[in-house]
């Protein structure tokens, strides 16, 4: 479990959580909320760390990676690269061959992950197409190249 006290100037509260990433995304949003407040303090104490202490949203990362997502995803050069993409490896998932006429969803993905290599975010190199079901079971630290 992992339990978090909330401090504000004139109230405390606590809350418990079954996951790490579960309870620092509701301090992040508790932050947010109260970004106004003059003084607020989340402590988290989790099972095997010291205590950790939050007293600003800029201190978690999750605002700051969905902005830089869906700004990724809509620029016109994504846009374009993702065709060629596609052009260049087929219509196909390249791992298990599923195409839209099976009902695959195919996405664009990116072999090395663009949160580790963001200098690789716009090499076609580092493209391949996956169908939903195969880019959901592949994780971020896997960097397997599965077309040919
Ligand atoms: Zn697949």
């Amino acid at each position: 479990m992992f339990n978090v006290t909330y401090r504000l100037s004139n109230s405390t509260r606590r809350k418990a959580y079954k996951t790490e990433v579960g309870a620092l995304r509701a301090i992040w949003k508790w932050l947010v909320k109260n970004k106004s407040n003059h003084f607020k303090l989340a402590i988290l104490y989790s099972p095997s760390l010291e205590p950790r202490e939050f007293t600003d949203d800029s201190q978690l990362p999750f605002e700051q990676k969905q902005a830089n997502d869906a700004d990724f995803y809509s620029t016109q050069q994504w846009k374009e690269l993702r065709y060629r993409a596609f052009k260049q490896y087929q219509n196909k998932c390249a791992c298990c061959g599923a195409t839209p006429e099976t009902g695959a969803v195919l996405h664009v993905d990116h072999i090395k992950p663009r949160s580790k290599y963001p200098e690789l975010a716009l090499c076609l190199d580092n493209l391949q197409i996956l169908c939903e079901i195969c880019n959901i079971g592949k994780l971020n630290h896997d960097q397997t190249k599965w077309r040919t």
